[in-house]
């Protein structure tokens, strides 16, 4: 579509330019030849007058004058007056040629926006709508004239749904922050229906950076999600079906490895191990996509008790310690001194486990992993680096995706899900933390975990996450 406007526009402009050079030529011509013409009818006017009483000289003398003035005197007219009439007229018309594309690009790209099917509106710096598309009438209920000066996203026009904490942030960010809002949101259809929308609106500055106006564009996407969520529950379902046979597999290779049902020889032993472990690592698998399900679903449940980190840290790290002396690797733990605070154990658990047995499976051999746990700023800021391989710079927005591993880390290790992080990070943020991360590929990462010490927000949800070995 744009591409065809520009092209559109350059043969505007070459049709401007053709219509130019013909407005320059043929009035010099014709100027030309009428000099030519009135010098030739004033020669002859003054021959014919006078040509019985003049001598040969004052002939002679009548022609040089007609010839003086006509090349002196004409081409000071033709510089002075009749040129620049000439560039007036020409600048004119470019203009108007200008103009012309301008208003024609315009009414296309108003055309564009009116007729896309996406909801587009425009408002003043207060929200208050300015222009909107048949997109917005389309999705909403609203007509145009219903929603032209209210303001919009309201409980008055298809807003008002979310909580204060989300037109909090929606207005921190686009009008003082003045940055672009990207989220998905709940709004109300005039029918009262609800429905899902991808938003994101953009401020649009003045030269000293003053906002002008706001431009929301909001996508309906509550197909998709109710596709999502039905996929979502088959996998629920399919994984808590598939957890009750390998949890039998489970206890019946147990009871064969440890000899309860008579013993086993040392070829039998061997093969019911690697049976115990590879029916672990389906057990694990299926816990984690219960946990990616269950978090999804909006169904997790936060029980905040009084909990020092750093109690937890250090039994994760007694449970470690096997794996972390096979690879002859060095721990090195540093805590301040933090209050017990409110935060659901076992989630906070899942948290820093997934991240100690990364920073373990991701180092190698002699690596070094250190665990810091401070107070800082209200908050306490748990650290966990290692020396190991680290994230290629080209995937590190990728790292907390869903089922996303990052190469160096699929060739050093084929058992990973690539759910940990994902499921990390929905955890801590809907605790009220944050997460995120430094990494050098073959230097080391390093990931910051923040929890407030107000503790997590307690959640009444109806399932509890799943604990992964
Ligand atoms: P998994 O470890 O099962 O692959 P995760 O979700 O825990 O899944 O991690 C996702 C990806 O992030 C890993 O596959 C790896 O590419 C990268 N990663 C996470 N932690 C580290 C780390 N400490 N060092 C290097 N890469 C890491």
């Amino acid at each position: 579509m744009l591409w065809n406007w520009s092209d559109q526009k350059k043969k505007n402009m070459e049709f401007g330019n053709r219509k130019k050079s013909k407005l320059i030529i043929s009035p010099t011509g014709l100027l030309i030849f009428l000099l030519v013409m009135i010098f030739l009818i004033e020669l002859s006017i003054m021959l014919v007058l006078n040509f019985y009483r003049l001598s040969r000289q004052e002939i002679l003398v009548t022609i040089l004058d007609s010839i003086i003035l006509t090349v002196i005197f004409y081409p000071i007219i033709y510089f002075l007056v009749y040129r620049p009439f000439l560039m007036l007229l020409r600048e004119v018309k470019e203009k108007e040629a200008k103009t012309e594309i301008l208003a024609t690009d315009l009414e296309k790209f108003k055309m564009a926006v009116d007729y896309t099917f996406d909801h587009i509106v425009i408002t003043d710096p207060d929200g208050i709508a300015l222009h909107v598309n048949h997109g917005v009438e389309h999705m909403t209920g609203f007509s145009r004239n219903e929603i032209i000066g209210k303001k919009v996203g309201t409980k008055e026009l298809w807003g008002g749904l979310m909580g204060q904490a989300f037109y909090k942030k929606f207005w921190k960010t686009i009008k003082y922050d003045k940055k672009v809002f990207v989220g998905e949101i709940n709004n109300r259809r005039k029918n009262g229906e609800e429905y899902a929308a991808q938003i994101s609106v953009s401020p649009v500055l003045s030269k000293d950076q003053r906002v002008l106006y706001f431009v929301g564009i909001e996508r309906d996407i509550t197909e998709e999600k109710r596709i999502d969520k039905a996929k979502t529950e088959i996998i629920s379902l399919a994984s808590h079906q598939l957890l009750t046979p390998l949890t039998a597999i489970k206890w019946y290779v147990e009871m064969l490895t440890s000899g309860d049902v008579g013993k086993l020889t040392d070829n039998q032993q061997k093969y019911a191990e690697e049976i115990n472990r590879g029916n672990q690592r389906m057990i694990d698998l299926v816990k984690s996509l219960l946990n990616v399900s269950r978090i999804e679903l909006g169904t997790l449940t936060i029980v905040p008790k009084e909990t020092q980190i750093i109690d937890i840290a250090k039994s994760l790290i007694n449970e470690f310690i096997s794996q972390i002396d096979s690879k002859k690797q060095k721990i090195i733990e540093k805590y301040e001194k933090l209050p017990k605070i409110l935060i659901d154990p076992k989630l906070m658990r899942m948290i820093i486990q997934n991240i100690l047995s990364n920073a373990i499976k991701y180092t190698p051999e002699k690596g070094t992993i250190t665990i810091k746990i401070e107070n800082k700023s209200q908050n306490a800021l748990i650290t966990i680096s290692d020396t190991g391989y680290g994230i290629p710079s080209k995937q590190q927005s990728q790292i907390f995706q869903k089922l996303f591993r990052a190469d160096n880390a699929r060739q050093k290790d084929t058992e990973g899900t690539g759910l940990g992080l994902y499921i990390v990070k929905a955890i801590v943020e809907q605790s009220g933390g944050k997460i995120w991360f430094d990494s050098m590929e073959n230097k080391g990462s390093t990931f910051y975990v923040t929890m407030p010490l107000i503790g997590m927000v307690k959640k009444e949800g109806t399932k509890f996450l799943e604990n992964i070995k």
